[in-house]
């Protein structure tokens, strides 16, 4: 069954609200309305979900106590809805699931039987948990990837800490910046509760198969987190591969055995494994390639797809012309990139309306280095903006100010948007206690 729709409009589609999705649907609306073509063009933006979800707060999702907050209160901080960060402006907003894409035909197959026929499609469906084919792992591990995934865990613990389990073994495979904050916040938290809860004697390790955690980041701040992470009693397992999980354990390739009581798995991502499936041109791990104007391109040359198609952020993968490594999965390149994909594709628009003769084409220069910040642990992150390093609670503070601008800029309108930040900041500082 089709949906149904004005026929007479062309249809711009968007696959996926996360970061890159709905900065692309911001700057696409905004320049529809500019030339004056919401007539004739209709902005359309799926996702699975009637949210968004601001990912950089999903640790401390997983690890708020449950008398401090409930599901509701936690969803209110960690996901926006669609509706409330587009009303008023001219996008159609469909919850829906991409099941199939048709690029030769020019049609998107949603869970349910629906088709939706593009002109104008922009892919931006994001990353999944890469198990590497580990036996057990995915059968044996939680994911942190989306909000329901921090409430997994987070409730997982909560049961084993009300139930007033001795030595609790969690262990996180994965020292990339995922697993470092969350393993930080986890150990702090436990060790916080109050005295009728307290699980100090829980363990928390990190296995991770690098000589050291979060591998190609900068050696100061290896060293920093580092630190702060053996200081606040977080164990660390390096140059250590999971080879196998069974039931409670996980067989490394040193033949060491870890056991554990929950284990959490942040050792990898891959793109939306709908994306492989696609004609388009990949690269030689298999993952989709966008270069400079984000345009996606068929397999072969004597394929020809429907309509223009544009592809951005954990989907893809972008080398870096400059450093020949590809770009990080992070939020930042995806709303970089996804300003540079709505660019161009509006610039195909006016030539085809007949606004423009020459289109000004712009190209994606990824950022020499990106910014970050690192929370490890209650009242305490590590950012590196540029040569700056700032560690402790003005890490913290910074790392505070990042997320308000991000929701300001990108997400809620300005009352909203400090409601949710200040009632984040009052739960999480009420969760770290100790800071
Ligand atoms: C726990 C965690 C913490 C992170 N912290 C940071 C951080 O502090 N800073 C930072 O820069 N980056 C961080 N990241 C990475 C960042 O979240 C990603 O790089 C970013 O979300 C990529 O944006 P995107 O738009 O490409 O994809 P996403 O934001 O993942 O959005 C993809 C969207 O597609 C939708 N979707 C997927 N499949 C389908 C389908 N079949 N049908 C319909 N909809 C679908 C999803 O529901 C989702 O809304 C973190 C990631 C995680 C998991």
């Amino acid at each position: 069954m089709k949906i149904e729709q004005a026929k007479i409009k062309k249809n711009i589609v968007i696959l996926g609200a996360g970061f890159g999705g709905i900065a692309a649907a911001f700057e696409i609306a905004k320049k529809l309305g500019k030339f004056n073509l919401e007539g004739s063009y209709e902005l359309i933006l799926a996702d699975k979900n009637d949210y968004h979800t601001y990912t950089p707060t999903l640790y401390e999702i997983a690890t708020t106590s449950k008398n401090l907050a409930n599901q509701m209160d936690l969803k209110s901080i960690a996901t926006f809805p669609l509706k409330t960060i587009f009303l008023g402006k001219r996008i159609t907003i469909l919850k829906k699931t991409v099941s199939e894409l048709d690029l030769i035909d020019g049609d998107i197959h949603f869970t349910g039987g629906e088709k939706l026929p593009f002109d104008y499609l922009v892919l931006a469906l994001g990353s999944e948990s890469n198990y590497f084919n580990i036996p057990g792992l995915k059968e044996h591990s939680l994911p942190l990837k989306s909000f329901l995934d921090a409430l997994k865990i987070r409730d997982l613990i909560w049961q084993k800490v009300e139930s007033g389990e001795k030595n609790i073994k969690i262990v996180i495979g994965g020292g990339g910046s995922t697993g470092v904050e969350l393993a930080g916040e986890i150990k702090s938290w436990l060790c916080q509760l109050e005295e009728e809860f307290s699980k100090c004697d829980a363990s928390v390790q990190i296995i991770e198969g690098a000589p050291s955690i979060l591998p190609g980041f900068n050696q100061k701040i290896i060293n920093k987190v580092s630190e702060r992470l053996r200081k606040i009693g977080v164990e660390l397992l390096l140059n250590e591969l999971i080879e196998k999980v069974e039931p409670w354990k996980a067989i490394l390739k040193s033949g060491r055995i870890v056991e554990f009581d929950v284990l959490i798995w942040t050792g990898g991502v891959k793109s939306a494994s709908l994306m492989g499936t696609l004609p388009l041109k990949k690269e030689q791990r298999g993952r989709v390639e966008v270069v400079g104007e984000m345009e996606c391109f068929p397999q072969s040359p004597n394929l020809n797809l429907y309509g223009k198609i544009y592809g951005l952020g954990d989907a893809i993968c972008f080398y870096d012309p400059l450093t020949g490594k590809p770009v990080p999965l992070i939020a930042e390149a995806a709303i970089k990139e996804a300003k540079v994909a709505s660019h161009n594709l509006m610039e195909e628009i006016k030539l085809a309306e007949g606004l423009t003769a020459k289109p000004d084409y712009q190209k994606y220069n990824p950022a020499k280095e990106f910014p970050y910040m690192i929370p490890v642990g209650g009242k305490y992150a590590v950012a590196k903006i540029g040569p700056l390093i700032i560690s402790g609670l003005l890490g913290w503070v910074v790392k505070g100010l990042v997320e308000i601008n991000y929701l300001l800029l990108n997400v809620l309108p300005p009352i909203q948007a400090f409601k949710v930040w200040l009632k984040g900041l009052w739960i999480f500082v009420k969760n770290d206690r100790l800071g």
